[in-house]
């Protein structure tokens, strides 16, 4: 499921492809339930320019500085392409916005999940949603405060986007594993180097999977994410992966390095 990474990639992709170039027209794949801005909406947009880009969480926007946004949610499996003149348009487009020269954004969405609606203000969307700050962005001071200050376990902390926005569970697993945190320890009994520790992994790790475009295989072959299995051996010590239930989501740790304090 696309989570922050993917969402950055995909923001870069848009922002490195289409801005200050004019929209011309739009195209609509094969009918579907897939949310869509409408025809006048897109009437509006046509003759205009997109500037500026923006990312939250998992969330991201497309605009200008006075508005409106198209905000763009990858849902289960969405992504964004970029082609230029005389290249096919990929498969399962929901949305295709042509620019001049030919060159074309490209939303697609296989499952359906995903949307693009237009937003009138980005920090608007994102108070109404009550996102926390942006996972990737966030300050020491700021993520000791959303994630320290809890009684619940560690792990799901992590997880809540109204604390943090853009961890999912593969990257909150990841940077637990790395520090050495039991997930299910409450985050309020981690001291404040180890919440510290902690904001440095979940920071260095999205950071480095979205330095990879989101390609999981080309992440160093000591992460968890390669070991997610029960019964494999730990890169980090001499234990193993294991599987337990924290907060309802499934996650994997291992029990020799991964610790309450
Ligand atoms: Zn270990």
């Amino acid at each position: 499921m696309p989570e922050l990474p993917e969402a950055e990639a995909a923001r870069r992709r848009i922002a490195d492809g289409v801005l200050n170039r004019t929209i011309q027209s739009f195209a609509l794949g094969e009918i579907s339930h897939v949310e869509l801005p409408s025809e006048a909406e897109r009437a509006g947009l046509t003759g205009t320019q997109f500037t500026r880009t923006h990312r939250h969480g998992k969330y991201i926007f497309v605009g200008s500085a006075d508005g409106p946004w198209l905000h763009i949610h990858l849902g289960m499996a969405g992504s964004i392409r970029v082609t230029q003149a005389g290249e096919d348009t990929p498969k399962y487009a929901r949305l295709s916005v042509v620019f001049d020269g030919g060159t074309r954004l490209h939303f697609r969405d296989p499952r359906k999940f995903g949307y693009v609606r237009m937003v009138p203000d980005v920090d608007a969307f994102i108070a109404d949603k009550g996102l926390g700050p942006d996972a990737l962005g966030i300050g020491g001071n700021a993520f000791a405060q959303a994630v320290g200050g809890t009684r619940g376990a560690v792990k799901s902390a992590l997880l809540s986007q109204k604390k943090l926005a853009g961890v999912g569970n593969l990257w909150a697993d990841e940077a637990l594993y790395r520090v050495g945190i039991d997930p299910a320890v409450r985050a309020c009994d981690l001291d404040a180097v180890r919440i510290g520790g902690l904001h440095s992994a979940v920071r260095e790790i999205l950071q480095t999977v979205v330095e990879t475009g989101a390609v999981y295989a080309k992440l160093p072959r000591d992460w968890l994410i390669h070991n997610r299995e029960a019964g494999v051996p730990c890169t980090r010590c001499a234990g193993e992966i294991t599987k337990k239930t924290v907060g309802g989501r499934t996650s994997y740790y291992c029990p020799a390095h991964q610790v309450a304090a």
